[in-house]
């Protein structure tokens, strides 16, 4: 396979690309073959759209719009305005949200954004600990959250693996966070917001909603939505919603002007306008059957997977999924998460370790792995093929002969590379 075969990577890009700069070719042209030999299952991942990878690739990509729509410090911005109108507009629609900012790069500086609106450095929060599903944009001590706010952590029940609301409102009332955020990157079931927004209303508490992995099922209907409760929802673009990658912040009316001043030029400069022309293209596919049938693939696919993963003796955490995502303990096998993932990817299943709740390993080892249905289903796999990925999955953990596991990885790799 040459980069020119790989879904959705123009012929004319691919030349010009190979002329000037046969060595960074070459490499793509390997990722591309890694993608189509091996079947990807990392918790984060799903594929753009060949319209989105067009955007991307667009002219808007060398436009300089710092601003927003009509109130640009850049001449020439009558398309980028009319883009990114689009783009907040079919945010709104798809999400029934007052307010949209597609300009945050990534989850992460969406997050930020977030709280510059809402926060003063040193403020308390109350978010979902990183051990127990948590995003390290919300408090871990290596990111700018853990290091300018003060986070305290909650978790879920050990007996179940379900977010404990009790300890939520005891952790509330007893350190009286500005804020509570709501959600996790790694929690494989739906996320009562209404709840948080009842605890949040208690301790008057602005609610933020991490909805980095949700906003793509929301958008089909799969999961409730957190923005009827939320002051803040942050999502991705790049997960479920196979956009480019990205932030998407969502806010009430009030906030609106907050928002948008903490995204530009609080936390970031010139807006990305290809990004956001992506975006808009992305949020339209968002609206459509289609989406709504590879979220349903997606979801029903996660299900029999976690079936398969417990039959092999790797329980899924919470005993199942609500979501795309699993998340199961290996520690059952004699497996740790490293050793786990070894195997896997010695099998063709691309997958991540995780720590998982209360987890006795290391952090460098863990007990559990964590994956993700985004690509495969937009590939085409659904339960029938995701079932049987659990299987292979199984046998992987199990050890024994490599060989034939590879194989029908590969094979499965192979029927479905080709499809957008
Ligand atoms: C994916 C995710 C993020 C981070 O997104 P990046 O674009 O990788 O920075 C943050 N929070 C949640 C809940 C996520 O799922």
């Amino acid at each position: 396979m040459t980069v020119a075969d790989a879904p959705s990577v123009s012929w004319e890009a691919a030349e010009a690309l190979r002329a000037a700069d046969p060595l960074i070719a070459d490499l793509l042209a390997a990722e591309a073959e890694r993608r189509a030999d091996s079947l990807q299952l990392l918790a984060g991942e799903s594929l753009a759209t060949p319209a989105v990878l067009a955007a991307l690739a667009g002219p808007l990509a060398d436009k300089y719009a710092d601003g927003y729509p009509g109130h640009r410090h850049h001449t020439g911005c009558a398309p980028a305005d009319t883009v990114e109108l689009l783009a907040i507009d079919r945010a709104r629609e798809l999400f029934a949200a007052p307010h949209a900012n597609v300009q945050p790069r990534s989850g992460t500086s969406a997050m930020l954004a977030a709280y510059a609106a809402l926060l003063r450095p040193g403020d308390a929060v109350l978010a979902m600990s990183l051990e127990h599903g948590g995003h390290l944009s919300a408090g871990s001590r290596a990111n700018f959250s853990g290091r300018w706010f003060r986070f305290h952590g909650y978790g879920v029940r050990a007996d179940d693996g379900r977010i404990d609301l009790d300890e939520v409102r005891a952790l509330a009332r007893e350190h009286r966070p500005k804020a509570i955020v709501a959600g996790g990157t790694s929690y494989p079931r739906h996320v009562d917001w209404a709840a948080f927004r009842e605890i949040a209303d208690e301790v008057d508490a602005y609610l933020i909603a991490a909805a980095g992995q949700t906003a793509g099922l929301v958008a089909a209907g799969a999961a409730p939505s957190p923005v009827p409760y939320a002051d803040v929802t942050v999502a991705t673009t790049h997960k479920l919603l196979r956009g480019p990658r990205g932030g998407l912040l969502l806010c009430t009316a009030e906030l609106a002007d907050r928002i948008d001043r903490a995204v530009f030029p609080f936390s970031q400069g010139g807006a990305a306008m290809h990004e956001v022309a992506a975006k808009a293209v992305a949020l339209a596919q968002a609206a459509t059957p289609a989406h709504t049938g590879y979220v349903r693939r997606a979801v029903a696919g996660a299900r029999a997977l976690a079936a398969a993963l417990a039959a092999a003796g790797a329980p899924p955490l919470t005993g199942g999924t609500d979501t795309h995502l699993v998340t199961a303990s290996v520690a059952p096998l004699g497996l740790t998460g490293v050793e786990a993932e070894r195997r896997c990817a010695a099998a063709g299943l691309m997958l991540g370790r995780c720590a998982v709740p209360y987890d006795p390993a290391p952090p460098t080892e863990t007990s559990g792995i964590r994956l993700g249905t985004g690509t495969c289903a937009a590939q085409g796999m659904g339960e029938a093929e995701l079932g049987e990925v659990g299987e292979l999955l199984g046998r992987a953990l199990a050890g024994g002969a490599a060989e034939p596991v590879r194989a029908r990885t590969r094979e499965l790799a192979r029927a479905f590379a080709g499809r957008p």
